[in-house]
This record gives C-alpha cells, structure tokens and sequence, in this order.
C-alpha cells in the first residue's frame, strides 16, 4: 500500500481537532459527516475533502486559525487533498501524475499543439483556404474536413468520458463511495444539490467569497460557467441533429437556434470564468491553497479563450480570418477535452459522488459518534 501523503496526514490532524471542538456542525455537509467518525481513513478524508465546497466559512470562524499554532485551515487543506485525489484516481495513472506537476502547462501545450496541428492540415492541402473568405454552406468544411473535425470531436471527448469515468470508479473504489444500491431519495438529492449548487448559497446570505464578509457571488459565477457551457453543449447537439437529420449544413443564420445557443452560451461562459479568476485575485489568501493557483487559472484561462474564439468565429465567419479562427478555436475545445480528467474539471464529478454518499449516510448512520 502506498505511503500517505503529507496532505492527507496534515488532513487528519485537522479533523481530529474538529472532531473536539465541533463549533462549526452546522455549517456545511462536512461537519455532520465528520461526526460521524471517531478516526479518518485517508478514503474518509477524501470523501470529507471532495464534501468540502470551499466556502471558508469555517476559517473564518475558527479560533484555532493562523496564527494559531494549531494552525487550523481546513479550505485550503481539503483544496490541496481534492488536488492530490484528481491525480491519484487519474486513468491511466501516468497522465495524472503528469498533470499533478505541470498541469498549468500541459494545458496550454495540448491547447497549442492541436490548434497548430489543425492549421499544418489545412496548410498542407491547400493553404489559400486558410485565408481567403468562405461563403455559404458547408463554408466550415472547405476549410477543416467534415472527416477531421468529426474524427477529433469523437476521439477526444470519447477519450474525456472514457478518463473520466475510469477515474469516478478509482474513486468510489479507494473511498468506498457511495455504498449500497440504487435508492431514489438521495440521488435525488445530491442531483438537486449539484444543478443548483445550492451549498455555494450557503443556506442564502451566501459564503466567504472574498473575506469574513458574506457573498454569493461565487455561486452565480459557477452557475454562470456551468449554464454557459451547457447551452454550449446543447449548441453542438442541435447542429449535429441540423446536419444528420434535417440535412441542414452549417453555417447556420445567426437567428437560428444552434447559434443562438452558442452565442449566449459563449457570453456566460465568459462572465462566468473571468469573474472566477477576478474571484480568485482578490480574495482573502489566508484560505486559498497558493500551490494550486496556477492549474485553476490555466483550466478558467481554457474555458474563457473557448468562448471567447467561439464568439469571435461568429463575428469573422464571413470573412479571411474564419480559417485560422476555427482552427485555433477547435484546437482549444479539444485541448480541452484531452485535459478535462485531469483538471479542477472532475471536482464537480466527485463532488457529485461525495454528495450522493452523504445523502445516503444521513438517511442510515447512527447518532453522531460521541466528540474524541
Ligand atoms: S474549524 Fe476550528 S472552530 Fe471549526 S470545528 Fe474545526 S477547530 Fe473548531
Ligand atoms: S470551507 Fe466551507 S464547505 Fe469547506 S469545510 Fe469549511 S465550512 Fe465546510
């Protein structure tokens, strides 16, 4: 068995002293799910981290908080322990080791390598499409192939999905999460709880988003991101139903749905990353895990650069610069793809899985173990 992490034991020396004191039971799912326990295996500290939404609440409250010399700072602990989870459960494993020391710049590399990738194939066949203007339908495909851009989309976001599921599973197996079968009330739960990340409200005048002061800002920025990318989602959806079953080829008038999903997906998409990392330079640093600032950055770097070609592609497609726009453009979204199960990206997945455990503990454990 592999040797515990420093993050992990410094995680358990926090929860220990928690499980003592106890004064913040009632601010968030990770408090009553500590009291549960009178130890802390490091799957328990994972799920209990993976539980954990970062609102700060308890560190500001803390009287055991730096400069204390117990040094209580539990959001940036379970941060760094939720970082070294996406790396450990990773599939396959040598890809999240990669990512876990330069995941900053493996992201941008993926996002360049295919975006030039992209470029040297249509410059290969005939370099005058990538400049000159293309009107009408199928306008796309004289410059990137229908083959290409198709045989990309599938193998990179088949990839994300295969990665991704491969590292829930890890996941569930080194936590143990969730136990038993199908049971309808906490799934309903935990899937009411991740769609309207209503913890982010904490219970409605909001977290610590910036400092001891109350906010709910963050939460509308992630809901702004998340709605963002699904109509972003739903954009390609419609367009591949146009091409496959309508036969209506893209580019499509700006009116119609598939752009107009795209466009006001693009928009949210934006608001949502830049006001993160906006979040993210101002915010109090006491509680923030500094380490991991550059990852963070990188992956709200990819998403608004996504929206942002995105928009612009619509702007330009018309004219000489819609070539090298869609390739940049296609590049970042597969780039993106290919870096999803190894970014901040799978939180929401784990997440999900550690909500769904709770939901189910609630409705099974016993009392709350007696304080240590
Ligand atoms: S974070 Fe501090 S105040 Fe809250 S339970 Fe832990 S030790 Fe007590
Ligand atoms: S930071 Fe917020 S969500 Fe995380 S343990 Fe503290 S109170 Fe709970």
């Amino acid at each position: 068995m592999a040797a515990e992490s420093e993050t992990v034991a410094e995680a358990r020396r926090q929860m220990e002293i928690c499980n003592a004191c106890r004064y913040c039971e009632g601010y968030c799912a990770v408090f009553p799910a500590m009291t549960m326990r009178r130890s802390f295996t490091e799957g328990d500290l994972t799920h209990l981290a993976n539980l954990c939404h970062g609102c700060k609440g308890c560190y500001h409250a803390c009287q055991y908080a730096p400069p204390h010399a117990f040094g209580i700072n539990i959001p940036a602990t379970f941060a760094e322990l939720r970082q070294e989870s996406y790396a450990k459960n990773a599939w396959p494993a040598p890809m999240g080791r990669l990512f876990e020391r330069s995941g900053t710049v493996v992201s941008l590399l993926a996002a360049l390598g295919v975006a030039l990738a992209l470029i040297l194939v249509v410059a290969l066949q005939d370099p005058a499409v990538l400049w000159s203007a293309q009107r009408g339908v199928g306008a796309f495909f004289r410059v990137i192939p229908h083959w290409l851009m198709i045989t990309l989309g599938v193998v990179t976001f088949g990839y994300a999905i295969l990665a991704m599921a491969m590292g829930a599973r890890n996941y569930c197996r080194s936590t143990g999460s969730p136990q038993g079968g199908f049971d309808p009330g906490p799934a309903t739960e935990a899937a009411v709880d991740i769609v309207t990340m209503r913890n982010l409200g904490g219970g409605g005048h909001g977290c610590n988003d910036l400092d001891e002061g109350f906010s709910t800002r963050r939460r509308w920025l992630h809901q702004a991101l998340f709605g963002g990318f699904m109509l972003c989602f739903a954009a390609t959806c419609t367009g591949t139903l146009y091409h496959y079953i309508l036969g209506w080829k893209s580019p499509h008038a700006f009116l119609s749905l598939p752009v107009q999903l795209g466009f006001w997906g693009g928009v949210l998409m934006m608001i949502g990353a830049a006001g993160l990392a906006h979040v993210k330079v101002i915010t109090d640093p006491g509680p923030v895990a500094k380490k991991l600032a550059g990852g963070e950055f990188a992956i709200l770097a990819l998403l608004f650069l996504i929206a942002a070609t995105g928009l612009l592609l619509l702007a330009v497609r018309h004219t000489g610069a819609m070539g090298a726009m869609l390739a940049i453009h296609l590049g970042l979204v597969f780039a993106f793809f290919l870096v999803m199960p190894y970014s901040k990206m799978v939180h929401g997945l784990y997440r999900g899985i550690a909500l769904l455990r709770h939901a189910r503990e609630k409705r099974t454990a016993p009392a709350p173990a007696a304080a240590a």
